[in-house]
């Protein structure tokens, strides 16, 4: 491709580079503020998955006063790649889904809270649509997570979506937290990608209000690789579904063995498997022709090399 082609292609590509944003993504929160306002009365912002940092751009634009040089919004960017240094942004070069980085994000906030958290997050796409979807929504609940312990009550999460076959189970999870939550399409944002199957697209969740009694966790098995004890958990944290027994409790028990009250009679499967995917081995095996084992292979070729 060469150098002016995406240039022509792509007004959004062209228009960032004019005004001076790291990506084209800039128009895409800033289209979203046109509609939702995020940016009303915020103080303190989280941007996950910044890198380049177009957000953040937006954000410090925003939230800080051009005219007096105090830092007064405090905003806390993340992502796995390096990102250029912007003034008035704490960096951390960190995995969202870690533990460790989320501890991070928590601890710049020393106990005070954020009135916007917003995250762009993008995994590297394989191709397959079903893992790409799983990871995608994986990557949102990891920002969800971190988003529990740093929003202020009444604070607005934005995060990108892609809207795969299983959306609706993220939107009944997102609605635990926010009583509003509106799915956005910035016209910046294409409805096509060579890659993704799925349209992205952008949750807008607003007016965060935890369940009554809900601590936040990294309970997010993603996040957190050494949970064990789920049992710890109470009230609204905890989940607790029916266990029903089934069938007549004074019946045989299966972890049990019986012994036999007459002499045992082999008697064949009532139905044989009538294509068992062992078929075909066993008819390999018959005509020898059967895989051999590694090193019976690398001995042939090594004698065969000799032979040479
Ligand atoms: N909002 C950014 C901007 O405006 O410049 C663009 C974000 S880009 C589309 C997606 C970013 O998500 C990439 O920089 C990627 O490194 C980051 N990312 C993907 N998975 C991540 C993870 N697990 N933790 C942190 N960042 C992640």
């Amino acid at each position: 491709m060469g150098k002016t082609s995406k240039d022509k292609r792509d007004v959004y590509y062209r228009l960032a580079k004019e005004e001076g944003w790291r990506a084209r993504s800039a128009f895409k929160l800033l289209q979203i503020d046109d509609e939702f306002h995020i940016f009303e009365g915020v103080k303190n912002a989280v941007d996950l998955c910044a890198a380049p940092g177009s957000w953040s751009q937006v954000l410090t634009r925003k939230l800080r006063n051009k005219d007096d040089d105090s830092p007064t919004a405090k905003i806390v960017a993340v992502d796995l790649q390096a990102m250029a240094p912007l003034p008035g942004v704490i960096q951390i070069q960190g995995d969202i889904t870690q533990l460790s980085t989320a501890e991070k994000i928590i601890q710049h906030f020393e106990g005070e809270k954020a009135d916007l958290v917003v995250c762009d997050g993008a995994p590297d796409v394989t191709g397959l649509h079903d893992i790409d979807e799983y990871v995608q929504a994986q990557l949102l609940l990891a920002a969800l997570n971190i988003t529990t312990h740093v929003l202020k009550e009444g604070g607005v999460f934005v995060a990108k979506i892609f809207r795969g076959r299983d959306i609706t189970l993220l939107y009944s999870q997102l609605r635990i937290f926010f009583p509003k939550v509106t799915v956005a399409k910035p016209t910046s944002s294409r409805n096509s990608s060579i890659v993704l199957l799925f349209a992205e697209a952008f949750v807008v969740c607003q007016n965060y209000a935890p369940p009554s009694g809900y601590i936040p966790n990294m309970s997010n098995p993603l996040l957190d690789h050494q949970y064990c004890d789920w049992n710890e958990w109470e009230g609204p944290n905890r989940v607790i579904v029916p266990f029903l027994a089934c069938g007549d409790l004074s019946a045989y028990d299966s972890d049990m063995s019986y012994p036999l009250d007459t002499e045992y009679k082999f008697r064949p499967p009532t139905q044989m498997p009538i294509n068992p995917p062992y078929h075909e081995a066993v008819c390999i095996k018959k005509q020898d022709q059967l895989a051999k084992p590694a090193v019976d292979q690398l001995t042939k070729f090594e004698s065969l090399e000799l032979k040479e």
